[in-house]
């Protein structure tokens, strides 16, 4: 505890006091533009990746950065997705895996949850990625199919986002993208799934552009026509 202590005192003796004008507007709002669903695990800091300010990321962490389907388990992730959507009003949701993951491992190794059933109840959400990876024909080495497995329950876990009503509705009216990524630690570089191509590309921050993983919004123009009328 004391080395959570001392950091709390270096935050409190050198950060607080130049950002305190930004926590005081934040004392009893936010209004974050990004939903950041990620692992639990220790080496992802979404602020710190991202340069965030407070007030910027509403972030939700679990094991294998999972959403269970709509109806399937009611979650903490599924209620912090509603409440983001429908009260915050985020505007994009990232849900983002990670290189080396533990859980993307232990899928490729079920005997290791064995002695952890809480675990392993909960990575049945991941089932879609090993069925997935269970039909790419190639023999790929652990280490190829460990990325691919953590690239398919990315797309997977995406799957799960559209099924939530909430999400759905928002996509559908163009006011809100749904992006899925891969960080990878050690080389500091984020690939994200591009739906039109099918498949993870790097994602390239001179160039700006982020690959889409959304569905066009299908009646935004008729929403505005009955709007307008
Ligand atoms: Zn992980």
């Amino acid at each position: 505890m004391k080395r959570l202590i001392e950091g709390f005192e270096l935050f409190r003796r050198d950060v607080f006091p130049v950002q305190r004008e930004v926590f005081r507007q934040l004392a009893d709002k936010q209004s974050p533009h990004t939903l950041f669903i990620t692992c639990a695990d220790s080496r992802i800091m979404p602020e710190m990746i991202f340069s965030a300010q407070p007030g910027e990321l509403f972030v939700y962490r679990n094991i294998g950065n999972i959403v269970p389907p709509y109806a399937q388990h009611v979650s903490g992730v599924v209620a912090a997705i509603e409440y983001a959507v429908k009260v915050l009003k985020v505007k994009n949701i990232v849900i983002c895996g990670h290189s080396d993951c533990g859980a993307m491992k232990a899928l490729m190794n079920p005997a290791a949850l064995v002695d952890k059933p809480s675990v392993q109840a909960w990575l049945k959400h991941a089932d879609v990625a090993s069925y997935v990876i269970a039909e790419y024909g190639a023999a790929m080495t652990p280490l190829e199919t460990l990325r691919r497995l953590t690239e398919e329950n990315v797309v997977g876990q995406l799957e799960h986002l559209r099924t939530l009503p909430a999400v759905a509705a928002a996509i559908a009216t163009g006011n809100l993208g749904i992006h899925g990524w891969v960080y990878d630690i050690e080389h500091a570089e984020i690939s994200a799934f591009d739906a039109q191509a099918g498949k993870f590309v790097t994602l390239d921050p001179q160039s700006g552009e982020v690959p889409e993983a959304t569905p066009h919004a299908r009646f935004l123009n008729s929403v505005s026509t009955a709007n307008a009328a």
